[in-house]
């Protein structure tokens, strides 16, 4: 009977080179060679995207044999996947029991592809616009988890082995669920796994992380990480920006721009994506846009104007088309870049700030009734 059910061993894809070697000690591999093993792992699990041990070639038959008796190299659960008209796709992944997150393919962004990966399950921090902001805290995803994210857009898409050219993929942005400057440990080690070249391959300069602006982290994001920085502004004053992102009452504007002034290595190649939601009657007017510009003065920036996307019951609106071109004038005349991102995937709630999942917080002994972890 036992054949039929999913395997419980662990899964090695996702982890570090060093717990890697770790693994391989468990299962008797001597500590003087596990370093090296791993090495091999690696790339098996990295460049070419197996998952089967047995393809491990230049891996001794009988150590494969011993891997695969202890470990798998599964990916987590797709619950479901949906593709939208204009290509976008959506992975519902479960890493555990209630433990649910969205992951968002978006063909053609750029020069191409990009993955909107997700840091936690739920978020703690409640803007009134965003879908997610509805749904508490479940936990911080594992830097595992973070890439695995990756792996399985990757499965989908057909890019193994990893390839220089002619990439689907190209780019990673945290701009999933969860707010990812609260999970920096475990962001900052999925960028390490994602950007190493001799894997997943995808340089820090493409990998970006938005934050809603949690300024104590964010000179420790860029030197962790050497990613790419987004801010979620979507206001220029306190008082109004105090209501959208109520993380703004904690860090004021003036802080987090005092951090984002302070961000390591600015400059024309590495300048910071200000991103904000068009609100109808809330933070549109042309006034705003001229506060806007003033705010950014001196920091090399690009702007995002994002159309709001609606969600069931929320208590807001997309401002007109008209109005988001002229604010976007007004933007483009200070000589910034900025623009209007066309929704994505908005008919499978797979757009900025639609990302949702069931999963809630079990109480520990909900936890131990269905021997979650
Ligand atoms: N917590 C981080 C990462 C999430 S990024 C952050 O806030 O930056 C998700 C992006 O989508 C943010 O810029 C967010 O402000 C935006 N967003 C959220 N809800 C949205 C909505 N309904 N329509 C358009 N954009 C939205």
């Amino acid at each position: 009977m036992q054949s039929a059910l999913p395997s419980t061993l662990p899964s090695l894809a996702g982890l570090t080179k060093q717990e890697l070697a770790e693994k391989l000690v468990a299962i008797g591999v001597d500590a003087g060679k596990a370093r090296m093993r791993a090495e091999q792992l690696w790339r098996w699990i990295y460049h070419y995207g197996v998952t089967e041990f047995s393809q491990m070639t230049n891996v001794a038959k009988e150590l494969r044999a011993t891997l695969a008796e202890h470990y798998t190299l599964a990916r987590p659960e797709i619950v479901t996947q949906q593709t939208s008209q204009d290509g976008t796709r959506k992975w519902l992944i479960r890493f555990g029991t209630g433990v649910e997150a969205e992951c968002v393919f978006i063909p053609d962004v750029g020069r191409s592809g990009a993955l909107c990966v997700s840091s936690q399950v739920g978020c703690t921090l409640n803007c009134t616009f965003c879908h997610t902001g509805t749904q508490k805290l479940v936990r911080n995803l594992s830097a595992a988890e973070i890439v695995q994210q990756v792996m399985i857009a990757r499965d989908a898409l057909g890019e193994w082995p990893t390839s220089n050219e002619d990439r689907a993929l190209t780019n990673i942005v945290f701009m999933g669920m969860g707010e990812p400057l609260y999970n920096l440990d475990n962001v900052a080690s999925a960028i390490d796994i994602i950007s190493d070249g001799d894997g997943i391959s995808i340089s820090r300069r493409r990998i970006t992380v938005s934050t809603a602006g949690v300024a104590p982290k964010i000179a420790e994001l860029g030197e962790r990480t050497g990613a790419m920085l987004a801010i979620s502004l979507h206001a220029t004053n306190d008082e109004l920006r105090n209501q959208l992102v109520p993380l703004n009452k904690k860090y004021n504007l003036e802080e987090l721009f005092a951090a984002i002034r302070a961000y390591p290595s600015l400059g024309n190649a590495k300048r910071v994506t200000f991103e904000y939601v068009m609100l109808k009657g809330v933070n549109d007017s042309l006034p705003e846009a001229k506060a806007l510009v003033k705010l950014l003065a001196g920091i090399p920036a690009k702007i995002n104007l994002i159309p709001f996307n609606p969600w069931p019951g929320a208590p807001y609106e997309c401002s007109d088309w008209e109005t988001i071109e002229k604010f976007a004038e007004v933007l483009n005349r200070a000589g910034y870049s900025s623009p209007i991102r066309t929704p994505r995937g908005r008919d499978i709630l797979a757009a900025c700030g639609q990302l949702r999942s069931e999963s809630v917080k079990q109480r520990a002994s909900e936890r131990l009734k269905t021997g979650a972890q």
